[in-house]
């Protein structure tokens, strides 16, 4: 389940981030691109300006010149003196070039030439730009040319050149460039992938430790819950064939069994009522030394059974009034008293103190019992946890403890123990 939400996450964080990554790519790439047409075909029009000066400024066109115009395969130049092609250089008009001129001339005259010539006189020279593609046929130069059709009157006619610049090479730059985008793009989601697979792992470490938590809770409750129910389970079975004296016995025991599952079960629902409803306190002002005094008379007769001496110690002067839950107070140090008495052996004794420092009230219950040892201190707040599982198993479920952090927890308060000078245990409450 854990596993399925991790992937789903990371597949979902991987996508929304892919997405933007790839569409503000693609916002660049494309302001990129227009910024490089426009750049080429500038350049092209301004070589064509120089090249078609040139041409008017020679009067008779050396064969030098036009044949560097042809140079390293950047143009193609063709010139029409009064309609009749001129030949020069190592130029040779072979098919293909010929073929290119009659398409040229074709797409030229239908799209163009007739609207042209009506806006220009032909008395004086003009040229003109356009970009062409030829859907038909497979030229050696490409299929992508930016032409120019330029018009020069001379003294006895006139020269009409067509000079073309083929632009695949440069239309293969921006398809790299596009691969490279590509790419980077395809690696930066598969990083993106790691890392949130990495990074929802991260973030969904105390879900999975919760359910872990909640796991082993659910087997140890019912492991608690299975001891006292097969004694009733078999208590009830043996009550129809047993005499009067025996049933007595048998019904006491399951009363006896019931109340340890109704105590476990109150105990269970009290940690499960603060996993779920956590700040629900019904905070108010109380006096915690009346608190105190309450708890100490109420556990006065079950520490006088076991011959423990209770006492309490209440700073003279009257304390500031403590806003905290009664109840959940109440709660606390019944659960402090109790283990001190249960883990408490016969003669001992018992001291239950509140001090006011620094703005903080101090609730210290000090035993002189059989003290925990430091291996069980880091471990004695987890639930179902018993330092000793033997010791009064009925009474003693191993969540006292953890109910005690909770209230205090809630209450943004810290609870620790430490050893009583003298053997023991000593357990510290600090509340706000
Ligand atoms: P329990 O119901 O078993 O007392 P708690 O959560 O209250 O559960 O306590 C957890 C364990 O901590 C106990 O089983 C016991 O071993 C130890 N412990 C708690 N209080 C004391 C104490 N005052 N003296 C010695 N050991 C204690």
């Amino acid at each position: 389940m854990i596993k399925k939400v991790h992937l789903r996450l990371t597949l979902v964080c991987t996508a929304v981030t892919g997405a933007i990554v790839i569409a503000m790519t693609l916002l660049y790439l494309y302001v990129s691109e227009s910024n490089m047409r426009e750049n080429h075909y500038y350049a092209f029009q301004n070589d064509m300006n120089n090249i078609i000066n040139g041409l008017k400024a020679q009067s008779v066109l050396s064969n030098y010149y036009l044949a560097s115009l042809e140079a390293g395969g950047r143009y193609l130049v063709f010139i029409e003196d009064n309609g009749t092609p001129l030949l020069y250089g190592n130029i040779v008009e072979n098919k293909e070039r010929i073929e290119l001129l009659e398409k040229v001339k074709d797409y030229y005259q239908s799209s163009y030439e007739i609207s042209h010539s009506s806006v220009v006189s032909t008395q004086s020279s003009y040229h003109f730009d356009f970009t062409y593609t030829i859907a038909e046929g497979n030229f050696s130069m490409g299929q992508d040319f930016y032409v120019c059709v330029a018009y020069i009157p001379t003294g006895n006619g006139s020269l009409t050149a067509y000079i073309l610049a083929p632009v695949s090479s440069f239309y293969r730059q921006l398809s790299r460039q596009r691969l490279l985008f590509a790419a980077v793009n395809l690696f930066s989601l598969v990083l993106f992938y790691l890392f949130f697979y990495r990074f929802t792992s991260h973030l969904l470490r105390p879900v999975v430790e919760s359910q872990e938590k909640q796991n082993s809770f659910i087997a140890s409750a019912s492991h608690e819950l299975r001891t006292p129910l097969s004694v009733i389970l078999s208590c009830a079975a043996l009550i129809p064939e047993s005499d009067k004296e025996k049933q007595a016995q048998f019904c006491h025991t399951i009363r006896q069994e019931g109340g340890v599952m109704k105590r476990l079960l109150s105990e269970m629902l009290s940690l499960a009522d603060f996993d779920s409803r956590g700040m629900d306190l019904h905070k108010e002002a109380h006096e915690l030394d009346t608190l105190i005094l309450n708890c100490v008379e109420t556990f006065e007769p079950m520490a006088k059974e076991k011959n423990i001496r209770l006492s309490s110690t209440l700073p003279d002067s009257s304390l500031p009034l403590c806003i905290c839950d009664k109840h959940k107070i109440e709660q606390l140090l019944a659960i402090l008293v109790h283990n001190a008495i249960s883990y408490t052996n016969e003669g001992g004794a018992i001291g239950v103190s509140l001090k006011y420092v620094k703005k903080r009230f101090i609730i210290s219950v000090a035993d002189s019992g059989i003290g925990i040892s430091d291996e069980d201190k880091k471990r004695i707040f987890e639930r179902f946890y018993r330092a000793d599982a033997s010791h009064n198993a009925k009474e003693h479920f191993g969540l006292g403890l953890s109910i005690a952090q909770s209230i205090v927890k809630q209450h943004h308060g810290k609870l620790k123990v430490t050893d009583t000078e003298g053997g023991g245990s000593t357990f510290i409450v600090e509340l706000g």
